[in-house]
C-alpha cells in the first residue's frame, strides 16, 4: 500500500510522514532529501545549467539508512539542510531531466513494499494510484515559525521576516514551475495543519486510513 503526503515547506510533512510510517510499519521516503542531494551534488560540481544538472542527477547515487542520507557513499544528512542547498534545491527541482530521474528511482522504491512517501508531487505524478493521498497546508506565518524553530535547534538563527521571504520564494518556484508544479492531486485529502500538533496530524491521517496493522505472531 502507498500513502502519499504532499504540501509546501513547513507543514510538518516530514515529521508526520516519518511517524505515520512507523505506526503503520511501512517504509518511509523523504523525496525532498533526494532533490537536496542532487542540489548539493550540483553545487559541488559547479553545475548551473539544466543539462549539467540533469547529468548530476544521473550520476548521483542516493541512499538512505533510516534518517541518514548518503550521496555517493558520503553522509550528507547535515549538509543537505544548509541554506544554500535549500535555496538551490527548488532550482534543481524545476529541471525536467532531474525530475524524471528521481521519479524513476521513487517508483522503483514504491515497488519494493508498503510505503509512506512525502514531497510535492507524490500523489499527483509519482504514485497516481496510491491508496491514500494527503495534501498538508498551513498558514504561511505558522510554517515560517516552525522552520524558525527547526533552524534554531540546529544553531541557525534567522528573523521571521527572512524565513518568510525565503519560504515565499521557494513556494513561488515550486508552484509555478512547468514540470510537476506543487498542487494537490484531484483525489487528495486536504489537511490544514494550522494550530495542530504533529501528534494531532498523525492521528488524523491514521484515522482516515483506518488501518489495523497485522502482527505476524509465528
Ligand atoms: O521537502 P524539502 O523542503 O526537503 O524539499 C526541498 C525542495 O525539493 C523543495 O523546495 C522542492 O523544490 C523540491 N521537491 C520537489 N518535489 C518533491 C520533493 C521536493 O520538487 N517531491
Amino acid at each position: 500500500m502507498i500513502v502519499t503526503i504532499d504540501g509546501p515547506a513547513g507543514t510538518g510533512k516530514s515529521t508526520v510522514a516519518r511517524r505515520l510510517a512507523k505506526l503503520l510499519g511501512f517504509n518511509f521516503l523523504d523525496t525532498g532529501a533526494m532533490y537536496r542531494a542532487v542540489a548539493l551534488s550540483c553545487l559541488k560540481a559547479g553545475a548551473s545549467d539544466a543539462t549539467a544538472m540533469g547529468d548530476q542527477a544521473g550520476l548521483a547515487q542516493i541512499m538512505f539508512d533510516g534518517p541518514t542520507v548518503f550521496l555517493n557513499g558520503e553522509d550528507v544528512t547535515t549538509d543537505i539542510r544548509k541554506a544554500d542547498v535549500t535555496e538551490f534545491s527548488s532550482r534543481v527541482a524545476a529541471v525536467p531531466a532531474v525530475r524524471s530521474r528521481l521519479v524513476e528511482i521513487q517508483q522503483e522504491i514504491g515497488r519494493t513494499g508498503d510505503l509512506v512517501t512525502e514531497g510535492r508531487d507524490q500523489g499527483s505524478v509519482v504514485f497516481p494510484t496510491a491508496e491514500f493521498k494527503f495534501f498538508l497546508t498551513a498558514a504561511a506565518e505558522e510554517r515560517a515559525r516552525r522552520r524558525q524553530h527547526e533552524l534554531a535547534a540546529r544553531g541557525t538563527h534567522l528573523s521571521l521576516k527572512e524565513i518568510l521571504d525565503q519560504q515565499d520564494e521557494r513556494d513561488r518556484r515550486d508552484e509555478s514551475r512547468e514540470c510537476s508544479p506543487l498542487a494537490p492531486a484531484a483525489d487528495a485529502i486536504l489537511v490544514d495543519t494550522t494550530g495542530l500538533t504533529v501528534e494531532e496530524v498523525v492521528d488524523l491521517l491514521f484515522g482516515r486510513i483506518g488501518f489495523v496493522p497485522v502482527v505476524d505472531r509465528r
